[in-house]
């Protein structure tokens, strides 16, 4: 009897541990489905520093598969990179079982690239046991990549700024130096509004770009006829310039749905390019053609042109940072693209070096997401 009781309770304490197993198994299971499923990398390491577990988002990140790095420390990532400080850090944080957090970190991928990462890596501890490492990553390159950029434009930026500033100091201390202080020099005037046009356009591209960059560009949306709008850019132009003529034979009306000033920004930004890229010859050429969803407008000129290879670069904001080889900021043609694609337009050229180019760019004639409006060709 004593013996069966005895039997009865041991099964019944088995069937207990192996119920408790089954549901910390089942436990384990669901946790590393999560971790599996997790976007984040996930590396895990034992007190001792060896790896006992990275997620296929770790495996991506690292392009090292997951039995390739099990066992080892994962010392063997560093890329040599990393300042001395996030180490000493992240020393200083476990030691006192803290999580730790950077951005500091450089990791070496398999291939050798290294990237800037994102990580924080908690100890887990049990009874003030660490059981494990737990380190989450990822990859912050763009985010780097977007703060250099602005920096670098914000150095361009006030690089720019000096120029025209200094040019306006000097022509100015030179009239209050002079005896005569009546007697302005009408070429010093001249050069000064030009350095202040300079200035309005550096500020206002600046301005511009800022807006992009926070999603702040917004439309003035009005229904008017784009002839009005070319005649318009044409005798503001040819002020400015009197050697080049610009030729435009205006078709019927064009009217269309969008916002005048932002269109004319893109096309004064359009001539005065052709202008100022065709130093030799005296023609540039203004088009448009329209179906009954869209206008196209062309800008052409007989100058130096443009390399296939550079033909699409030219609108593309980090390739002209890099690039850098005019006065000014360099990013009319980033601004017009992203005017244009607000207004659900497109921008392209089509050239050959030596012979010329045409700009075009088409916009819908009636904005698109709103409602039709009768004025309306
Ligand atoms: P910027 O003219 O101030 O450099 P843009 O963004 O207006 O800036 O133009 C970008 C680049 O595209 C220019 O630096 C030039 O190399 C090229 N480009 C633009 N328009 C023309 C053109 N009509 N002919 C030849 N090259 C051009």
């Amino acid at each position: 009897m004593q013996l069966h009781e005895s039997i009865e309770r041991y099964k019944q304490q088995n069937k207990l541990l192996l119920d408790q197993l089954i549901s910390a198994e089942s436990e384990i299971m669901n946790l590393t489905q999560i971790l599996d499923a997790c976007s984040d990398a996930i590396l895990i390491t034992s007190p001792e520093s060896k790896i006992i577990y990275v997620n296929p988002s770790w495996e991506k990140l690292m392009g090292y598969s997951s039995p390739e790095v099990l066992g080892k420390n994962p010392k063997f990532l560093q890329s040599g990179k990393t300042p001395a400080k996030y180490y000493k850090n992240l020393r200083l944080n476990l030691h006192h079982r803290q999580p730790f957090t950077s951005d500091e970190l450089i990791n070496k991928r398999k291939d050798g690239t290294l990237f800037p990462a994102h990580s924080t890596i908690y100890p887990v501890t049990r009874l003030d046991t660490i059981l494990y490492y737990v380190q989450f990553l990822y990859d912050i390159s763009p985010q780097v990549e977007h703060e250099n950029q602005r920096q670098q434009l914000l150095s361009i930026v006030s690089h720019e700024l000096k120029t025209p500033i200094t040019v306006l100091k000097l022509l100015i201390s030179r009239y209050i130096s002079a005896k005569n202080r009546r007697q302005v020099r009408v070429e010093d005037l001249q050069n000064i509004d030009k350095e202040l046009d300079r200035l309005t356009q550096l500020i206002d591209e600046s301005l511009d770009i800022s807006k992009i960059e926070s999603n702040k560009l917004n439309l003035n949306l009005t229904i008017f006829d784009l002839n009005n709008l070319i005649k318009e850019t044409i005798n503001q132009l040819s002020v400015i310039d009197q050697k080049h003529q610009i030729y435009f034979s205006s078709p019927d009306d064009l009217f269309v749905e969008a916002d005048y000033k932002r269109i004319k920004q893109v096309l004064i930004n359009l001539v005065t390019n052709a202008v100022k890229y065709s130093p030799d010859k005296d023609r540039v050429e203004i088009n448009t053609k329209s179906n009954k969803k869209s206008i196209i407008v062309s800008v052409k000129d007989y100058g130096l042109g443009i390399p296939k290879e550079e033909q699409t670069l030219i609108f593309d904001k980090s390739y002209q940072i890099k690039k850098r080889s005019s006065d000014g900021l360099g990013l009319g043609l980033y601004i017009c693209k992203e005017v244009i694609k607000k207004h659900h337009g497109k921008i392209w050229v089509k050239s050959q070096p030596g012979k010329g180019s045409i700009f075009f760019f088409s916009i819908p004639i009636r904005h698109t997401g709103r409602t039709r409006s009768k004025n309306l060709i």
